[in-house]
């Protein structure tokens, strides 16, 4: 089955498979299960019930790799939109929001480092006038120096946004040190994304290792770490590591994706410890799926059989 993730992640940057699948009602089944909706009002509705069960949230509007300004205008305003509702259903001390560079513009032919940033900034400002925050999702290593850079920006402004570093990337632990300061919000996670050997570790073992130097780093600093993993043995050495640099509850968390091991994600908010569940909504569902299903190929029979049954 791992030899099924290379092909998988390709295809997730297939704009002609995009086209074909995300054309199919596949509105039930395994998208449903990692996806809850694709309106503002029905993700919101989905983020009351998280809260409702003790958890907490951050939200990301589907899309990714926009080549047109318009398309990212859009997406702001769909942030902004969104925004306003977390606060008007007084969601958002517990809500937040995750965006993706490449979908504000990041990845237009020209000036997309620039349209990024600002409309990034929009972003941002709505997330402050409604009493929460924005975390950068991270995307490829090609965008890397950008995003953090981007982050840099926005930190003057509004020094709550959240970073997103990668265990996979071998630059990430040096990021680590560079981030870990006070006040600055640091989501670890494995990486998504296909890369290459000369920037990023192959073997999983790798990785994990890499997670745990990376781990060390961010819960011995003065910073905020968001602890993006569902992996058991990950999620235990956390809770370990946080015991011995003498890390109280709180000030650090975990996160988990919408539909992956929820069982963990309310034991773990049970034990008193606060769990974030990144929510994701929209139409533009077809990259994170196939990233989703990248990570889980046993999943991959699910999904043709729901395309088969839906068509
Ligand atoms: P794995 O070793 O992949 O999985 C551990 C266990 O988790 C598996 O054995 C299985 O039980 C369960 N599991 C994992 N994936 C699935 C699945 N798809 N379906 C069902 N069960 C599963 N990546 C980025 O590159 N950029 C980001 O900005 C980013 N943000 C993230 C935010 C959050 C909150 C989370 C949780 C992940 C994010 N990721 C991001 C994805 C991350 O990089 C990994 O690809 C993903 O979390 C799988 O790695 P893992 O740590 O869960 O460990």
């Amino acid at each position: 089955m791992p030899l099924l993730r290379q092909p998988l992640l390709l295809l997730a940057r297939s704009r002609h498979v995009k086209e074909l699948v995300s054309t199919m009602p596949v509105s039930s089944g395994i998208v449903h299960s990692y996806v809850p909706g694709e309106t503002t009002a029905s993700a919101v509705d989905a983020s009351a019930a998280l809260v409702d069960d003790g958890l907490q949230v951050t939200l990301d509007f589907l899309g990714e790799d926009t080549v047109d300004a318009e398309h990212a205008d859009a997406t702001v305003a769909a942030y902004v939109e969104l925004l306003g509702e977390l606060a008007r259903r007084g969601l958002s001390r517990r809500a937040e929001v995750s965006v993706k560079l490449s979908a504000v513009g990041q990845a237009l032919p020209s000036n997309g480092h620039k349209i990024a940033l600002e409309n990034a900034r929009t972003v941002c400002r709505a997330a402050r006038n409604a009493g929460t925050t924005v975390t950068l999702d991270m995307e490829d290593h090609t965008t890397t120096d950008s995003t953090l850079a981007i982050l840099r920006e926005l930190r003057q402004d509004f020094p709550e946004t959240g970073a997103v570093l990668q265990s996979a990337l071998h630059r990430t632990e040096a990021d680590c040190r560079a981030l870990a300061h006070e006040g600055s919000r640091v989501r670890l996670c494995k990486g998504a994304y296909l890369e290459p050997e000369e920037v990023a570790f192959q073997d999983r073992t790798d990785i994990d290792r890499s997670y745990v130097r990376c781990l060390k780093v961010l819960l011995a600093g003065q910073g905020y770490p968001m602890i993006a993993t569902h992996d058991p043995r990950m999620i235990q050495i956390a809770g370990t590591l946080a015991s011995r640099y003498g890390r109280q509850r709180g000030t650090y968390e975990f996160q988990m994706l919408y539909g992956i091991r929820p069982l963990e994600q309310q034991r773990l908010a049970e034990s008193g410890e606060t769990v974030r569940v990144y929510l994701p909504y929209g139409t533009e569902w077809y990259g994170y799926l196939m990233r989703r299903l990248a990570e889980r190929p046993a999943n991959l029979s699910f999904f043709l059989k729901s395309l088969v049954s839906k068509s």
